[in-house]
């Protein structure tokens, strides 16, 4: 019954800020955030994959197992976290993901985000072992999987009492498809959201804008700031909220991370310092004790959700 109330308000919180934010509430409490990464290697190969364009894969081959997260996360907070796992890199190919899911405490609140490539077979027991409470939301890559098997895994984990939800990336020539495809899983009775595309060398048409704000109400994909003066904001990223990767070096924020080492977005010209906060392995990281004044486009829809940004009309020319 909660969960079903929990899921209904994620539906209606998408879109209206004061639920929106209870659900956060009831959801993750005052948890810390981290945003973790812990392999940048993917099975599919989507045209609009940043993480592959950058071939991240290659730069950070170098994986660590469940447990050694477990520790990591022991050691440096005593909180309740809520670590979520984006297909940004598949969480299921990564090798730790089993000992990670059999050995998490209950004290933790998991998302995991994935391309639903694997078999359900093989990780369905560590699954319904997971003390933690967890989510997993079936990230639907057109260019990767057949809609029907996307949907039965889907289903399958349903049936077995798990928490699922999916959703798809308004890549601009898919577009058209996307009024049918919402349709299909409303039908499914699988909680379905629509995210925009984010590159920083392509935008939507107007055209094109229109037909997504249907389904994308709480961020508009016109105000991503790639192509306009940044507005100044303050955020609580570093505090409350990190973007960990595989190496375990530890950025502000998903973007912050992109703006330093990507090509694709290095007309910004961030510097390192300015998003890097240390590495958890060689024991460099710290915290933020104070908040972050940024002058970048806050790009990411997980930063957004979580690093509590504030913008000000203040735009930087
Ligand atoms: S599934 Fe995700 S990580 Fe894999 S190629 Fe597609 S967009 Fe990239
Ligand atoms: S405002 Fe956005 S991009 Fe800037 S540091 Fe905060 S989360 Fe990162």
């Amino acid at each position: 019954m909660l969960n079903k109330l929990k899921i209904k308000l994620f539906n209606f919180g998408s879109r209206n800020k004061i639920l929106k934010n209870l659900y956060k509430k009831m959801m993750w409490g005052d948890r810390i955030h981290i945003n973790f990464t812990p392999t940048f290697v993917c099975n599919f190969n989507c045209p609009y994959c940043i993480v592959n364009q950058v071939q991240y894969y290659k730069k950070y081959k170098k994986e660590h197992g469940g447990k050694e997260w477990l520790n990591v996360f022991d050691k440096y907070f005593d909180k309740p976290l809520l670590i979520s796992m984006s297909s940004a890199g598949e969480p299921f190919l990564w090798k730790g993901m089993k000992e990670f899911l059999l050995n998490i405490s209950n004290l933790h609140y998991v998302q995991l985000s994935s391309n639903m490539s694997w078999d359900i077979d093989e990780f369905i027991d560590a699954l319904k072992s997971c003390r933690a409470n967890f989510t997993l939301k079936g990230s639907y890559h057109p260019y990767g999987i057949d809609i029907d098997i996307f949907i039965e895994k889907l289903k399958r984990l349903q049936n077995e009492g798990l928490k699922i939800m999916a959703g798809i990336v308004a890549y601009p020539p898919k577009l058209s498809e996307i009024p049918e495809i919402v349709e299909r899983f409303k039908r499914e009775k699988i909680p379905f959201g629509v995210e925009s595309y984010i590159n920083p060398n392509s935008k939507y048409t107007k055209e094109q804008n229109e037909i997504i704000r249907k389904y994308i109400k709480n961020r508009p994909p016109d105000i991503m700031e790639f192509d306009q003066n940044p507005s100044l904001k303050t955020c609580k990223a570093g505090q409350f909220y990190i973007f960990l990767i595989s190496n375990g070096d530890v950025y502000t924020c998903a973007a912050g991370f992109y703006y330093v080492t990507s090509p694709l977005h290095k007309k910004f010209r961030a510097k390192k310092e300015e998003f890097y906060m240390g590495n958890v392995f060689d024991g460099t990281f710290k915290v933020k004790e104070k908040d972050i004044i940024c002058k970048y486009p806050c790009s990411e829809y997980c930063d957004l959700e979580h690093a509590q940004v504030k913008f000000s009309n203040k735009v930087i020319s």
